[in-house]
């Protein structure tokens, strides 16, 4: 059975950085379309970042679990945005301010076992408001660790 989104709007919601009819979504910031579980305007939502945009956990091919929908596992995982040596890179972001811990060993001990890279992000301040700029942490083997690490430094994109 092909898996669907609903209840699931984490996209939606803000914690995916994107932009819908010209309106930035960001972390504190949901598309004012979205109802927190379904969207207000379904039928003619966006091409373009809304029927086309597919979550690793959406994907037919996905190597994610079942339990992994980002609503209830509070990571949206990115599987084709990177490729680090021809092998295809997760790009984890939370759902709130961290991923849970749950869910980050799932992925690392993924990352372990398939030597497949993992980036993921989390809110720098636990304090403050949501913010756009979030750390970022690279795991994996260590040369793609020291590459990520050098692509900070110098400012260039990570994806
Ligand atoms: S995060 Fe994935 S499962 Fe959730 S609404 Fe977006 S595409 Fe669907
Ligand atoms: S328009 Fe609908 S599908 Fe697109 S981001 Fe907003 S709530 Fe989600």
């Amino acid at each position: 059975m092909p898996r669907l989104c609903q209840p699931c709007t984490a996209c939606c919601d803000g914690w995916l950085q994107i932009t819908v009819d010209d309106q930035p979504v960001y972390p504190g910031r949901p598309c004012p379309h979205s109802t927190g579980h379904s969207c207000r305007i379904f039928e003619r939502r966006p091409e373009d970042p809304c029927r086309q945009f597919v979550c690793a956990w959406l994907s037919p091919h996905s190597h994610l679990p079942e339990d992994f929908r980002p609503d209830l596992a509070r990571a949206i995982v990115l599987a084709d945005v990177r490729r680090w040596q021809g092998q295809a890179v997760d790009v984890a972001v939370p759902v709130g301010r961290r991923i849970p811990g749950k869910t980050l060993a799932w992925l690392k001990d993924y990352s372990r076992l398939h030597g497949r890279p993992l980036i993921y992000l989390e809110q720098a301040d636990k304090q403050m408001k949501y913010s756009r700029e979030q750390g970022v942490q690279a795991f994996g083997p260590p040369a793609f660790q020291a590459e990520m690490l050098a692509r900070l430094k110098s400012g260039t994109k990570l994806w």
